[in-house]
This record gives C-alpha cells, sequence and structure tokens, in this order.
C-alpha cells in the first residue's frame, strides 16, 4: 500500500449473524488497514430472509444499508457494511441461477455510500419433497450436505440451518419432507467464496479516491450501451462504455471495452 489508507486503524461494523466477518476482515486489514467487527444484537433476518418466512419488503441494496447503518450504530462506529443477495432464475427457469451478492459500505462522516456486486451463474438444487430416506440421502449428496446444510419444511414447520443427517432422517421417518439448501453465509460454502471475492474487490475500491473531491470509493456506477454491430454499425443493446462514479459528488469517468463492435448476431437490424 502506498499513500496512507483514508480508513486506517478505523473500525467497519458489519451487520451480520452469520460470521460474514471472516470473509471480509482479511482485504480490510490488507487493503484498507482497517478492522471489521461484527454485530451481535443487530436483527438482520427482520430485513428479510431467503428462505420466506419473513417477506423481503426492501430492495438487495436499500435492506443492505439498512443493515449497514444499523450496524454502525450498534457498534457506535462512523463507518458500517452489509452485504445481500440475490437469486433469480435465469434462461427461463431452467439450469443456473443467477446469483447477485450486493455490499453497501456506508460512511457516516462522509456522507457517503458505496455499492459493489458481483454477478455469477451458480447451480441451486431445486426444492424437493422427500418420503423415504433413501430419497432423502440423494437430495443430501446432490446439495453437498453437510458442508451445504439444508431447511426442512414439514406439517409442522420449518427448521432451518440443519447439518445433521440423523436428525433430519428422524423427520422424514415422520412423514413427507420438503427439503432446500440453506443459502444463508455460514451454513454455504460458494456463498463464503463469494463473500471473500466481494470482499477485495471493495477494498480495492474503497481504497481509489474520486479525481474530483478526494472521496474513497471510486468505481463502477454503471455502464452506456449501443455498441455499433460489427456489420452494419447499428446501435446494439450490448455495453459500448463503463462509467466510473463517486459515491459523493457528481465525478464521473467512462472507461471504453476492449472490444469495439458488436457480435451482428446480437445486431436487431441485422436479425430483423
Ligand atoms: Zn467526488
Ligand atoms: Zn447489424
Amino acid at each position: 500500500m502506498g499513500a496512507r489508507s483514508p480508513f486506517d486503524g478505523t473500525t467497519v461494523a458489519i451487520g451480520t449473524v452469520h460470521g460474514k466477518e471472516a470473509a471480509f476482515a482479511p482485504a480490510f486489514r490488507r487493503w484498507l488497514g482497517a478492522w471489521v467487527a461484527p454485530t451481535v444484537a443487530l436483527d438482520t433476518d427482520a430485513l428479510g430472509t431467503f428462505t420466506r418466512d419473513v417477506p423481503r419488503l426492501l430492495t438487495p441494496e436499500e435492506a443492505a444499508a439498512a443493515k449497514a447503518r444499523g450496524a454502525a450504530a450498534e457498534l457506535g462506529t462512523a463507518t458500517g457494511l452489509a452485504t445481500e443477495a440475490s437469486y433469480s432464475p435465469a434462461l427461463g427457469g431452467f439450469g443456473p441461477m443467477v446469483h447477485e451478492e450486493l455490499a453497501v459500505f456506508v460512511d457516516l462522516e462522509r456522507g457517503m455510500r458505496v455499492r459493489h456486486g458481483i454477478r455469477q451463474h451458480v447451480h441451486i438444487a431445486p426444492r424437493r419433497t422427500v418420503r423415504s430416506e433413501s430419497e432423502a440421502q440423494r437430495y443430501l449428496q446432490r446439495v453437498g450436505f453437510p458442508a451445504q446444510a439444508v431447511v426442512a419444511h414439514t406439517d409442522e414447520g420449518m427448521r432451518k440451518g440443519i447439518q445433521d443427517a440423523t436428525a433430519l432422517l428422524a423427520l422424514v421417518r415422520r412423514g413427507p419432507v420438503e427439503l432446500e439448501p440453506d443459502l444463508r453465509a455460514h451454513m454455504n460454502p460458494g456463498r463464503r467464496r463469494t463473500l471473500r471475492r466481494l470482499s477485495w474487490l471493495l477494498a480495492a475500491r474503497l481504497t481509489r479516491l474520486c479525481p474530483g473531491c478526494g472521496c474513497p470509493g471510486f468505481g463502477p456506477v454503471g455502464v452506456v450501451r449501443g455498441l455499433p454491430c460489427g456489420a452494419c454499425g447499428n446501435a446494439t443493446s450490448q455495453v459500448r462504455l463503463d462509467v466510473d462514479g463517486c459515491p459523493r459528488c457528481p465525478e464521473r469517468q467512462e472507461r471504453r471495452r476492449p472490444v469495439e463492435v458488436a457480435d451482428p448476431a446480437a445486431c436487431d437490424a441485422c436479425n430483423p
């Protein structure tokens, strides 16, 4: 690290009951010289969960921002951090899902909020009702149990975070059980890897200062579409420019992508 980080020696509160501080601490220590401390009281699940027991009322970005502010308030720090995952079907509902993991970092003293997300395709086993021990075993093997925990829905209710095969098979002996993977960070090894990757990207971004006002967190804020078709020159829906911006002032910078023309297969004019 060259110049001193704007966050050197500070503590960043992370809103989590799912051990996410372990994913963020190394990158924040190395790039920013900052400590990451988890909340103990903040009820992150109250803001919405994957398992549908609490409906999501906020967008993922608003939910993450609320958790980040709540974390800073709980620990009395100037900065707070939280992440929020969303999963949506790709390709008309078949095959892989799109997993977007979004981190929001707030700095109450600087009055700024940085969002940084990553999107990737992931395979998530669909929910399935099992009626026998052998069906249950097959499902568990498929999801990567017990490192990947499961959620069990029965007539009596829902149990999250199951990593004990004996307990699960006891449920199955009492009747049909609907199973799905538990996607919370401490129950899902794939998501923890994604969080670590996101932690390095976010920490690196927070070392980048705005050329206009010096605020940390300059980085990707959007794209400009309209990459010209390689055959006819018509503007396509493909990305022409990436836009970097400041979390606090209107400063923007455009970056060209290495590809200067679009594949004619993506062109509406060439494929009427
Ligand atoms: Zn700025
Ligand atoms: Zn064309």
